[in-house]
């Protein structure tokens, strides 16, 4: 029960990789505060079997507003007291030739990836810094997760704006990680590599590109949510707390190879 007592709130909750990052902390006793702009009802409930508490928080993390990211910390401050943890998981991809890419979809893209995890991260950063917390041991560390992706370090197939905003926020990692160390809050990443979520339902409906990454991958599967979920836990508690501005791949060894 490394959570207990911890408030973790972790952004598209309600399913994939987000869903399972919540069940690996309320398996660790954990408050958790999920957050996306559908229902979160089957996530509460998977939370709470593994002994986890629960709040839905919905919000719509998709235009990307300083204000939109201030007024979601704070509605979950009123409600929760602290935050321990920040899970920056909500991601969108959209894909197009490059020559086609539209206004819309590059604008909902960066919103969704970049611009919402900064300025969550400046919101609850702001608040533990000026609240005086860094100063204070009791309260131990916060703790940021950026989930990021391979397309991080690589270029991707018609998906410009997913690998723009990827590469950003391993970028924006680093940079809050060099500025807040000294403020007790470990700013990290996870790389997921290809997981059987929705957001890869066309790649694997798809045979070629479907068998052309099987035969990439190492180990011969697809990533579970499960698999980041781990990582997540890791990152987020004391076992990490001198490491700062990584970004972990879980990728089945994708990268290595
Ligand atoms: P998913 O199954 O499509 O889930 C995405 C989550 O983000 C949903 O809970 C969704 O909730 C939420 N979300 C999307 N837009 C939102 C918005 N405007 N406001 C609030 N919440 C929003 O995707 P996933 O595969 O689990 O991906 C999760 C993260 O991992 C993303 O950042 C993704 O880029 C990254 N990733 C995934 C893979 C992969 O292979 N699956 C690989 C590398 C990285 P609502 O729709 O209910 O709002």
């Amino acid at each position: 029960m490394k959570y207990k007592n911890k408030v973790v709130v972790v952004t598209g909750a309600s399913r994939g990789i987000g869903q399972a990052i919540c069940v690996a902390f309320a398996k660790e006793g954990a408050m958790v505060v999920g957050v996306a702009r559908s229902d979160l009802a089957e996530t509460g409930a998977a939370v709470e079997k593994a002994g986890g508490k629960f709040i839905a928080h919905n919000a719509d993390l998709g235009t990307g507003t300083q204000k939109e990211s201030q007024d979601v910390i704070a509605q979950i401050l009123a409600k929760t007291g602290k935050i321990d943890v920040l899970v920056n998981n909500a991601g969108i991809i959209r894909r197009a030739p490059a020559k086609d890419f539209s206004e819309a979809d590059w604008n909902a893209v960066m919103g969704t990836n970049l611009n919402s995890p900064f300025f969550l991260m400046q919101a609850v950063g702001k608040w533990w810094i000026e609240s005086g917390r860094a100063k204070a041991p009791e309260n131990s560390r916060l703790k940021l997760v950026n989930i990021a992706s391979l397309l991080s370090f690589q270029g991707g197939i018609t998906v410009p704006a997913y690998a723009a905003s990827k590469h950003a926020i391993a970028g924006v990692t680093k940079a809050l990680s060099n500025e807040w160390a000294k403020e007790r809050i470990n700013v990290n990443a996870i790389a997921p590599g290809y997981i059987a979520t929705e957001n890869t339902a066309a790649l694997r409906a798809d045979p070629m590109r479907n068998k052309a990454i099987l035969d990439r991958i190492p180990e011969g599967r697809w990533g579970a949510a499960e698999d980041i979920a781990g990582g997540c836990v890791f990152l987020a508690g004391s076992d990490s707390d001198y490491l700062n501005g990584a970004v972990l791949n879980i990728d089945g060894g994708w990268l290595g190879r």
